[in-house]
């Protein structure tokens, strides 16, 4: 028979079934799944950020099963709820440190205090490059978004710029030109980084108009986006743009920075899954939504992979045992 002294018992109790890294709606879809199925998930929730991408919009009308649409931080309380309702655990801190490598998966806090558990379920998300213009956060679902997908239909009719030069700078701009009167693409050089078939579509393109050579300087407006400034990027002069829709496609990182030396990356940081599942390089170690994710970047395909995030953990554990 097997002895296990009084430490060794200790130390093994306090190894969870699930860590959850992440806040977001994988994070969250990922605790209701894996606490209904008894593993009692610990969730880490981040500082400031609690709650995900979604906590900093207003309007949410493409999450299916709320036809009149719910604002983006009234739904994160119901994914929390939902998640606390199955008994997760909820710890509002930051993560700031894992060791992923061997069976027992170890993740800190900034203070020190450690938590150990056999498998972990990485759902930290993106982030949305910014300018870093005044009224920028502000006017975030006034007026300012990242995101055609989610926010395009809003701006029917309307003067909408967008900022950026390559493909997904072009993809937005393509889109938006089916709901607005106008779109402008603003861009810094005279010569834009997109594939040669979206600028013939950008070029041939009636409603797009392109701004060479110039920055957003300047977003003016109290409670909703009202116009812009725009400053040539060659001669220094600026000039007032009037626009109702500002949106911001210069590119998204990975909060994988934790994650570094730890599961593959790809070269812009996302981590790396096996085809067709939410398996890292790692066993024991799975991940979701936007953190993976750099085609779909939508609320709904980050619950779903947060989903398949839990029931590739569960099988995990279940193997294990
Ligand atoms: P996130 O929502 O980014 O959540 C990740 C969270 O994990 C972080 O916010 C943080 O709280 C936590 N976290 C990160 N690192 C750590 C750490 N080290 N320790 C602890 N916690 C950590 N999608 C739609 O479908 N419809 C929309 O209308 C829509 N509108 C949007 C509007 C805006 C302004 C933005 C920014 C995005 C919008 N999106 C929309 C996109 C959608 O929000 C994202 O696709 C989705 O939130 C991604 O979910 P996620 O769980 O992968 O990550």
């Amino acid at each position: 028979l097997c002895q296990v002294t009084p430490r060794e018992r200790q130390v093994m109790s306090d190894v969870r079934n699930l860590i959850i890294i992440g806040s977001g709606p994988s994070g969250y879809t990922a605790a209701v799944y894996a606490a209904r199925a008894n593993l009692e998930p610990l969730v880490f929730e981040g500082s400031v950020t609690a709650g995900g991408a979604l906590m900093t919009t207003t309007d949410v009308e493409n999450f299916p099963g709320f036809p009149d649409g719910i604002m983006g931080p009234e739904l994160m309380d119901k994914f929390r709820a939902q998640a606390e309702r199955f008994g997760a655990e909820l710890i509002s801190d930051d993560v700031t440190a894992v060791d992923l490598a061997g069976d027992v998966k170890t993740v800190s806090l900034a203070d020190g205090t450690t938590y150990r558990a056999r498998a972990v379920v990485l759902a930290m998300g993106s982030g949305y490059r910014k300018l870093g213009l005044e009224g920028e956060d502000r006017l975030s679902g006034h007026g300012v978004s990242w995101c055609a997908t989610c926010d395009g239909f809003f701006f029917r009719e309307q003067n909408i710029v967008v900022v950026g030069g390559g493909d997904s700078a072009l993809e937005e701009a393509l889109f938006l030109t089916r709901f607005a009167a106008k779109v402008t693409l603003v861009h810094r050089r005279d010569a834009l980084r997109g594939s040669k078939i979206m600028q013939d579509r950008a070029f041939a393109n009636d409603k797009l108009d392109i701004a060479w050579n110039s920055e957003v300087a300047e977003i003016i407006g109290e409670h909703q986006l009202e116009a812009l400034t725009l400053r040539d990027t060659v001669t220094g002069e600026t000039r007032r743009m009037d626009a109702t829709g500002l949106f911001i496609a210069i590119g998204h990182d990975p909060r994988s920075e934790l994650l570094t030396g730890q599961v593959d990356l790809d070269d812009d940081g996302y981590v790396l899954t096996q085809a067709g599942t939410t398996a890292t390089n790692l066993p024991g170690v799975f991940a979701a939504g936007d953190l993976v994710d750099h085609r779909y970047r939508q609320a709904i395909t980050a619950a779903g992979t947060g989903c398949s995030a839990a029931l590739d953990a569960e099988r995990y554990l279940a193997d294990l045992d």
